[in-house]
C-alpha cells in the first residue's frame, strides 16, 4: 500500500514503539533512536527506519518512470513532472518534448519527498546509503507489471495491451472495463475470498471465479465465445480463434486488415461487457441471463454504436475506423 497511500504519523510512531519495545524489553531506551539504524561498524542495529522506507516506496512511481522508458505512462509523467524530475536525472531529459509548470498535487507530494530524501542523503547522512538504496531498487520494481499476468516478463507486449485498451474504436465504457481487467481491478468472488469474503466460487458454475474464470473460462460462456469466433470467420479472418490472452489484455490478435482487426476487437470488448453484466445481474439481482439473450444484447449494441458513429463521424474517418461490412451478415451469420 506504502506506494500509493502516505502512512500515518500515529501508525509510523506506533510501529516505531513496538520495534522499540522489544529491542529495549520494555525498559529504558539506552541508546538514541536515530543512532540504531547506523551499520554495526558505526554502532548501530542497522534497524529498518519505518518512515524513511515507506517515503521511499511512494516514490517508486517516479523511480519505475526513471527507470523503464518504455512505461506507457511514460509520455504522461514527463509531462507532468520532467520539469520537476530533472534535477535528479539531468541526463534522461530533454526540451523537445511538452512539460507542464504546476505537477498536479499527486505528484507535489513524491517530489518534495524526493527532494528531501536525496538532501538528508547529502547533507545529513541519516539514512544508511545502502540500505535506502536497496529499497528504491525494491521499491520501484514496477507494480503493474509484476502482477500475476501473463506479460509479467513479455514487457515489450504491453505497448499493445495498452493500445487495445484504448483503443478508439472502444468508447468510454468499454474502455473502463478493459483498463479494469488489466490492472486485475475487477471485484471477482476470489478476489472477495482473498479478503476473507465468501467462498471465492463463481455464482454461474461453482468454479473458482478469477478473472481468467469469470470471463472466459466458465462455461457459461463457451456460446458467447463461439459466436464472436463465427463472426471472425464470417469477416474471412483465417486460423484464428480468441483466446484468453485475446480476450483479456488483446495479445496475440488476428492477422488481417486493420479495420477488420478493429471490428473483432469491439465485438470482443463488448462481448466483455454483458458476460460481466450478466454475472453481476446474477449476483446483485438475481437474474440470470442465457447465453443466447446475451448473445442478442451484444448484438444489439454493436448495432446502435455502429449506427451512431456512422452519422457522427464523416464519412473518410469512419472508413478509416470501422470495416464495410454487412452487419446483419457478420452479426447474425445470414443476408438482409
Ligand atoms: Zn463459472
Amino acid at each position: 500500500m506504502a506506494p500509493v497511500y502516505p502512512l500515518p504519523d500515529r501508525i509510523r510512531r506506533r510501529i516505531n514503539e513496538i520495534i522499540f519495545k522489544f529491542i529495549w524489553k520494555g525498559g529504558t531506551e539506552l541508546v538514541a533512536r536515530g543512532h540504531l539504524h547506523n551499520s554495526h561498524e558505526e554502532g548501530g542495529l542497522e534497524l529498518t527506519d519505518i518512515g524513511s522506507t515507506v517515503r521511499a516506496m511512494a516514490l517508486q512511481p517516479l523511480l519505475s518512470f526513471e527507470l523503464d522508458l518504455r512505461l506507457p505512462f511514460h509520455p504522461w509523467m514527463e509531462y507532468w513532472i520532467g520539469i520537476g524530475l530533472r534535477k535528479f536525472f539531468p541526463g534522461k531529459w530533454s526540451n523537445c518534448f511538452p512539460h507542464s509548470c504546476d505537477p498536479p498535487d499527486f505528484y507535489v507530494k513524491p517530489l518534495r519527498d524526493l527532494t528531501e530524501v536525496s538532501k538528508s542523503l547529502v547533507l545529513a547522512n541519516k539514512v544508511p546509503t545502502k540500505r535506502f538504496a536497496d529499497t528504491l531498487r525494491v521499491a520501484s520494481t514496477p507494480r503493474i507489471m509484476s502482477r500475476d499476468g501473463p506479460l509479467g516478463s513479455f514487457l515489450h507486449l504491453w505497448p499493445a495491451v495498452w493500445k487495445g485498451v484504448h483503443h478508439q474504436i472502444l468508447d468510454n465504457r468499454l474502455k473502463d472495463l478493459s483498463w479494469r481487467i488489466v490492472h486485475s481491478a475487477i471485484v471477482t468472488n476470489f478476489k472477495r475470498y482473498s479478503w476473507g469474503l465468501g467462498n471465492g466460487e463463481c455464482p454461474r458454475c461453482n468454479e473458482m471465479e478469477s478473472i481468467r474464470h469469470a470471463f472466459w473460462f466458465c462455461r457459461s460462456n463457451d456460446l458467447i465465445w463461439d459466436w464472436v469466433d463465427s463472426v471472425s470467420d464470417r469477416l474471412h479472418v483465417r486460423q484464428w480463434h480468441p483466446s484468453v490472452w485475446y480476450i483479456l489484455y488483446g495479445s496475440s490478435g488476428p492477422q488481417c486488415s486493420v479495420v477488420n482487426e478493429n471490428f473483432i476487437w469491439l465485438v470482443t470488448s463488448t462481448a466483455k461487457r454483458y458476460i460481466w453484466l450478466g454475472r453481476n445481474a446474477k449476483v446483485y439481482e438475481k437474474i440470470q441471463f442465457n447465453e443466447q439473450t446475451i448473445i442478442l444484447q451484444i448484438k444489439t449494441d454493436i448495432r446502435q454504436r455502429v449506427k451512431v458513429e456512422r452519422q457522427r463521424l464523416s464519412l473518410t474517418k469512419y472508413q478509416r475506423l470501422w470495416p464495410d461490412i454487412n452487419l446483419r451478415l457478420v452479426l447474425d451469420g445470414r443476408p438482409p
